[in-house]
């Protein structure tokens, strides 16, 4: 390889046959950390450096913006012209495309992209009757419509059977157009449809872009792999990497059949495998190839890796949510290499105990792709609402609580209020009772029941021992819980979740305004300690675990290993949901370059509820020889550590393969030589052996 230019030098024999190769079209499939990413770098090094491609006729896409920001720092350090390559996610190459050849559909180029609070708001004036959830419910059905490009016309009765959806979607669709914007949906659909219109302009793009490469291709939907479809001509240069494993995004729509189906759809692809894992140690890499080998319907990938077998990892089970912090803040501390850890969940709220542990213990953390707990909205509202019952002169506080959710207040009865307040020395609760005199209507309605409410509610503080019931009672009945509940219907958020975990934070506060106080002043404190931190750089990854993807640490903490929290759901939960989060587990594990560390609780005090936790199934999956447990219950079976031998009447001679805790008791996992495996507890099961 001597005279290779220096970006191609420590390639494998794989990866540099898929940087060099031609032009047919490429799929690369392979596991984590393989390099996939680094091909899709390296070859829009070699495309623009040796085969003379002009930067601006390539175009990359990747997954997230933060993605398409690494990917465009690693190719500038190969390629000295490399600003002219479009490195973007299908959603701002879409409206990118759309913005410029907006004549086509008779839009202007200036649209505004809808979120899902304006697709609600236009949804709302379209079908005033509808109650919030059916509003809600459409919202998340059209937009399901539209990742598969499906129209009006369209049979849609799989997304909704009710056969009156079809004319909602039309009507809303007609003033959508009317009135010139587009949703996130139609950022990819308009863009097919435009192509396969106009026959002028898809022409033009297939000369514009000569190279098209797509990262992640295994979490594409129905409608990017028709826009991908439609960007591709027959010359095209067209490159895809995925990992059928880590297919995380079914429940958006994401198809793995798009790779499964790949060289169908672009005949001639070439197929190449690369197997070998830069990433992780040897163990790491066992334990995801393991938990991800129960998996069905698999492609079935090789990884090897040539660094040695590496450390075990560990399992901890901890006592409780809190302990479980604990136990991670200590082991981070003794490491302190900040900046190379991540402490990964299933669940937004699951962050509030790692935070306010990592405060208490001076250990700087950012969180990754969401709001600290407190910045989020449904807790902003929460804590609004509570500031206003404890001071109801904080102006800022009504404000963002008087019609949230709506009362049917409308400026002018605000301004009214206003108007009283310089009367009621400051007071905003006695001013709305003052203002109510001579209003009628809606306003009047709305404004009386919040009154109502505040009264009823301030009454109420000190009738607990702990604030957590008093904050319960405050989500309810301020209708927090109502209106954040219908967003969770459609976003698949955790607003709920997040409002129950507040109640969960607030138990540790005297229910009396004391308590109240503190826990609004340590709320307080959090929100300043989190703007001075924002900028050192040393500091511990929080993330959920679908945010991990393509990321790389020298440590990872998988924490939360709980039937029910992950994987999510209920033990009834179809096959297919397992895979899913079983996949999502396998993205997890293999984020870890050196250290691993798994956490499981007994009990756990999650969105306001104590609750006994039964250890992951999971866990079960975890190679017993690569992970170390610690903190298991250490009760009469104590003796029967994993590697003892016994023997059973029925089963005969076995050995413990885990020693768990589950539901209060002990219970043994045993492999008999007879080749069965059996869970049994340990006061029925035998007669220990001697070695
Ligand atoms: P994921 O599936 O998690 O997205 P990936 O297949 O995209 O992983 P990369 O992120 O490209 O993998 O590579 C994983 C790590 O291995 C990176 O740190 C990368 O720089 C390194 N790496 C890849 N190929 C090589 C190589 N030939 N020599 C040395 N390091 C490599
Ligand atoms: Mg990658």
């Amino acid at each position: 390889m001597s005279g290779s230019p220096s970006y191609l030098k420590g390639l494998n024999e794989q990866q540099l046959e898929a940087v060099t190769h031609g032009q047919e079209p490429l799929l690369i499939l392979a596991g984590a950390g393989s390099g996939k990413t680094r091909v899709i770098t390296t070859r829009i090094a070699w495309l623009i450096n040796d085969m003379g491609f002009e930067p601006s006729s390539i175009l990359a896409v990747t997954f997230t913006n933060k993605a398409a920001a690494e990917m465009s720092d690693r190719v500038q350090g190969m390629v000295s012209d490399a600003q002219g390559v479009m490195i973007k996610t299908f959603h701002s190459f879409g409206a990118w495309l759309l913005r410029r050849n907006a004549s086509l559909l008779d839009m202007k180029s200036h649209f505004t992209i809808y979120d899902d609070d304006d697709v609600l708001s236009l949804l709302k004036t379209l079908f005033d009757e509808a109650p919030r959830n059916e509003l809600r419910r459409y919202s998340r059905d059209i937009s399901r419509a539209k990742d598969d490009c499906l129209q009006p016309d369209d049979d849609l009765s799989h997304i909704n059977p009710d056969p009156s959806f079809n004319e909602i979607y039309r009507i809303y669709e007609t003033r959508l157009r009317d009135i010139g914007n587009a949703d996130f949906g139609d950022l990819i659909s308009l863009p097919v449809k435009m192509l396969r219109e106009s026959g002028e302009l898809k022409k033009r793009i297939h000369q514009k872009f000569r190279v098209i490469l797509v990262d992640e291709y295994q979490d594409s939907n129905g409608a990017q792999f028709q826009l991908l479809k439609e960007l591709s001509g027959p010359d095209t240069w067209l490159a895809v990497v995925g990992d059928d494993d880590q297919s995380i995004y079914r429940f958006r729509g994401a198809e793995v059949k798009n790779i499964l189906t790949f060289h169908e759809s672009f005949p001639g692809t070439k197929v190449i495998k690369l197997e070998e894992n830069y990433r992780s140690t040897g163990n790491i890499l066992s334990i995801a190839s393991s938990v991800v080998s129960n998996n069905s319907g698999r492609l079935g990938k090789t990884l090897w890796t040539r660094k040695g077998s590496g450390v075990k990892a560990k399992l901890f089970y901890s006592e409780n949510q809190i302990t479980e912090a604990q136990d991670c803040a200590e082991n981070i501390m003794a490491n302190s290499q900040y900046g190379e850890t991540a402490v990964l969940y299933r669940t937004n709220a699951q962050s509030r105990e790692f935070e306010s542990t990592f405060r208490k213990m001076g250990i700087p953390y950012r969180l990754v792709g969401t709001l600290s707990f407190y910045s989020r909205e449904e807790i902003k509202d929460t804590v609004a609402f509570l500031s206003f019952l404890s001071n109801s002169r904080d102006e800022v506080a009504f404000r963002r609580i008087i019609n949230k959710p709506a009362r049917g207040l409308g400026k002018v009865s605000l301004e009214k209020v206003f108007r009283y307040m310089l009367d009621a020395g400051g007071d905003l609760l006695e001013a709305s009772k003052a203002a109510l005199g001579g209003m009628k209507g809606k306003g009047a309605k709305g404004l009386t029941d919040f009154c109502r409410i505040c009264d009823q509610l301030s009454e109420a503080l000190g009738e607990s021992a702990t604030l957590a019931p008093y904050v319960d009672r405050v989500i309810r009945e301020s209708g927090l819980l109502e209106y954040h509940r219908a967003q969770d219907e459609v976003d698949h958020s955790q607003k709920v979740r997040n409002l129950e975990e507040l109640v969960t934070a607030a138990d540790q506060y005297d229910g009396t305004m004391e308590g109240l106080s503190e826990f609004l002043e340590l709320i307080e404190l959090d929100q300043t300690m989190l703007e001075e931190e924002d900028n050192d750089p040393d500091r511990v990854t929080l993330i959920t675990m679908h945010n991990t993807k393509g990321l790389e640490f020298d440590r990872v903490f998988i924490t939360g290993m709980e039937e029910g929290l992950f994987p999510r759901g209920d033990e009834y939960a179809d096959d297919d949901d397992i895979e899913e989060e079983r996949r999502l587990f396998y993205v997890s594990i293999t984020r870890a370059r050196k250290e691993l560390f798994f956490t499981s609780t007994r009990r756990r005090m999650l969105y306001g509820r104590t609750e006994d936790r039964y250890p992951s199934r999971f866990i079960d999956e975890l190679p017993s020889e690569l992970v170390d447990t610690i903190g298991e219950d250490s009760g009469p079976s104590g003796d029967f550590k994993p590697g003892t031998r016994l023997y059973h009447e029925d089963y005969g001679v076995g050995v413990v393969n885990k020693n768990l805790f589950n539901n209060g008791h002990t219970v043994l996992h045993v492999i008999f030589e007879s080749g069965r495996t059996a869970v049994l507890m340990p006061e029925f099961c035998a007669h220990k052996l001697e070695k």
